[in-house]
């Protein structure tokens, strides 16, 4: 048996030992749209009114109600992915789990960073991608710090053997009424998570990625489209969007795609740890003309096709999944 085969069919086999060892699919629904079927897109999942909810940042998508789906039971890869090597900020949870576990049942090797609280959440991913037959290479730390950066992409290069996907996901959200309330340090910490972050992190990662590598930023609705609430880190969504254009340009002679994910309200901790106000979870989504949150799980094939290299003229791009608000 070829390696190739053994990992397809260690692949398969994960898959749907994951889905037993998770939650089962919840009804004939889910089963069919794991299988390519049609599915309600406005009763796909639960939508409001949530419970009132609130968890201390970073939380944890284990302790949400309901648990967010990332995708655990659902995504089915088909090799899109395979030999490649990726990083994820913010793999533990929310759409950095949804890309891991999909990048992984893809037939890629993942490091995934997040931060040393949120250990349990990435104890569960690391144990997706295993059973998806791949590398998994836990790296927690804080990327507010440029030396730590760099450590994140030296020890992502070794622990996978290489690198060739990038993708900066990870995000801080803190909901501010008002400008008078918004401190200089919840600022800094907005720019440095969101901006310098991914600054640091590309500068280091962009001499290890060969030709055919891509990168890809998690921007938002919020980039066009700004909350009031969201004075700081609405502007480093648009900032995002920007840079993504611009290293687009940068890097297209290098043969390396920048590309970009712009979700609407999507179901993840973020948004329960002082992303959103505490009462507004109860109509998290509402406002969405599909009348629901999104779900991790729904963005997945998006990073993949990002990612793969069937996407190969897709660079200086934004993909959009906004439940029907919202751009692009
Ligand atoms: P999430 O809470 O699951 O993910 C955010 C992650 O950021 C955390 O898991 C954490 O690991 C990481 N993080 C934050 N600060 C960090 C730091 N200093 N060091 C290391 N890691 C840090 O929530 P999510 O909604 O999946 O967020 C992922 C991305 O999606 C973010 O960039 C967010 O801005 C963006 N986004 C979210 C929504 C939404 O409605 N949930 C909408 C648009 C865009
Ligand atoms: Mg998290």
């Amino acid at each position: 048996m070829t390696e190739t085969t053994r990992r397809q069919i260690m692949s398969a086999a994960a898959t749907l030992g994951a889905a037993a060892a998770m939650a089962s699919p919840s009804s004939a629904q889910d089963v069919a749209a794991a299988r390519g079927g049609k599915q309600d897109p406005r009763t796909k999942y639960p939508k409001p009114p949530f419970t009132v909810q609130s968890q201390p940042w970073p939380g944890l998508a284990s302790r949400m109600e309901p648990r967010p789906d990332h995708g655990e039971t659902s995504y089915v890869g088909s090799g899109r992915l395979r030999g490649r090597k990726a990083l994820i900020t913010g793999g533990d949870s929310g759409m950095g789990r949804a890309a891991a576990i999909a990048f992984a049942r893809e037939g890629a090797d993942v490091a995934i960073n997040y931060l040393p609280e949120e250990e349990p959440d990435a104890r569960e991913v690391v144990d997706l991608i295993r059973r998806a037959g791949q590398k998994a290479a836990p790296i927690p730390g804080d990327i507010r710090s440029e030396a730590f950066c760099q450590q994140l992409v030296q020890q992502a290069v070794s622990a996978l053997g290489g690198l060739d996907i990038v993708v900066c996901n990870a995000g801080r959200q803190q909901s501010v009424p008002s400008i008078l309330d918004l401190t200089t340090e919840e600022f800094d910490r907005t720019m440095k998570t969101n901006l310098y972050a991914p600054f640091w992190i590309i500068k280091a990662a962009v001499p290890h990625l060969e030709p055919g590598s891509a990168i890809i930023g998690t921007t938002s609705e919020q980039a066009y489209d700004p909350s009031p609430d969201l004075y700081a880190y609405a502007q480093t969504k648009a900032a995002t969007m920007n840079y993504i254009k611009s290293l687009a340009k940068q890097l297209g002679s290098k043969g390396i795609r920048v590309n970009g994910v712009a979700p609407g309200p999507i179901w993840t901790p973020l948004q329960i740890s002082g992303g959103a106000q505490p009462g507004k979870v109860v109509t998290f989504g509402a406002t969405a003309p599909l009348g629901r949150p999104g779900q991790p799980a729904e963005l997945a094939g998006i990073y993949v096709r990002l990612a793969e290299d069937d996407g190969s003229y897709t660079t200086g791009n934004i993909y959009g999944a906004g439940g029907g608000q919202g751009q692009p």
